[in-house]
């Protein structure tokens, strides 16, 4: 098993780096050296001991932790996942009783109960993050780690591993299950709540999704796959400046998705590169990252407003419509003395969209005016922002749920109202705008201005 530790060797300041120990006359090979992900700094790699997790000295970035038997233990979650996953969506999940009248819902009807409000866009999205792309990742789990347990040796399992990189954060069945146990403190008081099968399907299958995820080794998934077709001119030996400090410097392209490191000098000869393990397209920084970032941030501030100001939810209450907004739903919770419910709602909402945005704005703010300041609380902030995009996503799917459950005719009604397209939209734009940007952007304002560099040299 091939694993990875890094030397950090000095003391870490803000514009004081760790120094890399270099082989012998500066030369080194291309694999005995690998590049931050999140700031680009320059690392040696030696072989780790067991249990071991690797953080970056200067940005904080995790960059491995070693797992055990990951294959095996993510064949056996994903196997589990798969079973669970059709009497998860499709069993009964909860049964209001309100009065003698009851509504039954599943998870699939609750997906689609957005389409039958006319709300396509929001429905579209609400099946895909919490029915489509669960599967889907269980299953890309499934096929690759069966496949590297057999050992075989097919080009697939890196386009399949590639995936799903990609869709993880979009498989939301982690808040899906917060989104129904909100219905159900929501709904306590007015209705007599049953628990059916498919609650504790759902349960199941949350919890092995999320361990499923947990016990990938990415490393080591990636060096397997790349040992099934390991090709000797990759371990060309190139040479480092001694004063180099980030894989930019030296040479050096990180692939964004599988974290493969290759010298520039080989992929410059193609127009668009692919990296060789994973088949993503290599730049040294992610293209028009910060272009596409601010667009879209700039998005989801002006959708922010009609999100807060329109009403996201219609309760009909024995023939009396009402129209609420986010607040309101808000104060509910809290004047029913529901302080819990409440802040989180609250927090999932408000804060953490405004969290976002603001966020977002304050580290493009800093590229843009090149601020080196508390530049490793930046880059913590955005993964932060990274973490916690998709919880957003609550709301929505609280609003799936009640659409179904609450249809008791003229006693009550739930229905969802104009601002949930824009609140879908502002939770799909912070979470595009993240996707987008590169963080090792941050790290460029400090690299690549000279009188830095200076200090850098200077540091022992
Ligand atoms: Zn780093
Ligand atoms: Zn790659």
């Amino acid at each position: 098993m091939y694993l990875l530790k890094y030397c950090i060797l000095r003391n870490f300041r803000e514009k004081t780096y760790p120094i890399i120990v270099t082989s012998n006359k500066n030369t080194i090979s291309s694999d005995q050296v690998s590049v931050c992900p999140g700031c680009d700094l320059l690392l040696s790699k030696i072989q780790p001991t067991a249990h071991h997790t690797v953080v970056c000295p200067r940005c904080g970035y995790r960059l491995h932790r070693t797992k055990k038997n990951s294959i095996q233990t993510t064949l056996a979650l994903a196997v589990t996942g798969l079973l669970l996953y059709l009497p998860a969506n499709f069993y009964p999940l909860l049964t209001f009783d309100v009065m003698g009248t009851d509504a039954t819902s599943s998870v699939f009807a609750s997906t689609l109960s957005m389409f039958d409000q006319g709300q396509n866009l929001v429905g579209f999205i609400v099946v895909l993050t919490g029915f489509i792309f669960p599967l889907m990742t269980l299953s890309l789990l499934f096929w690759v780690s069966f496949g590297l347990l057999l050992g075989w040796k097919a080009g697939w399992i890196a386009n399949f591993l590639r995936w799903y990189q990609h869709l993880t954060e979009w498989a939301m069945t982690d808040v899906y299950m917060i989104g129904i146990f909100i219905t159900i403190i929501k709904m306590g008081h007015m209705a007599k709540i049953e628990y059916n099968i498919g609650f504790f399907c759902f349960l199941g299958l949350v919890m092995t999704t999320i361990a499923a995820q947990t016990a990938v080794d990415s490393n080591l998934f990636w060096k397997l796959i790349e040992g099934d077709r390991d090709d000797p001119e990759e371990k060309k030996i190139f040479l480092i400046d001694p004063g180099v400090l980030t894989g930019k410097e030296a040479g050096l392209v990180l692939c964004h998705t599988c974290h493969k490191t290759m010298p520039v000098t080989e992929l410059a000869m193609e127009a668009d590169p692919l990296c060789p393990r994973c088949g993503e397209s290599m730049h040294q920084r992610k293209q028009e990252s910060i272009n596409r970032s601010w667009a879209l941030v700039i998005t989801a501030a002006i959708l922010s407003v009609p999100a807060n100001v329109l009403p996201i939810m219609e309760v009909e209450y024995f023939g009396n419509p009402d129209a609420s907004t986010i607040m309101d739903g808000i104060i509910y919770f809290f004047q029913e003395g529901s302080y819990g419910i409440g802040a989180v709602i609250l927090t999932a909402s408000i804060l953490v969209p405004m969290f976002k945005i603001s966020g977002m704005i304050l580290i493009l703010l800093s590229i843009r005016f090149k601020w080196t300041a508390w530049l490793r609380h930046k880059s913590l902030m955005f993964r932060f922002i990274e973490f916690i995009g998709r919880w957003s996503m609550l709301d929505i799917f609280v609003i799936a749920l009640l659409c179904t459950l609450v249809q008791f005719g003229y006693l009550s009604t739930i229905s969802a109202a104009p601002a949930a397209f824009y609140f879908t939209g502002v939770v799909l734009c912070t979470m595009f705008a993240a996707i987008s940007f590169d963080p090792r952007l941050l790290w460029d304002t400090v690299t690549t201005d000279s009188s830095s560099k200076e200090t850098l040299h200077a540091t022992p």
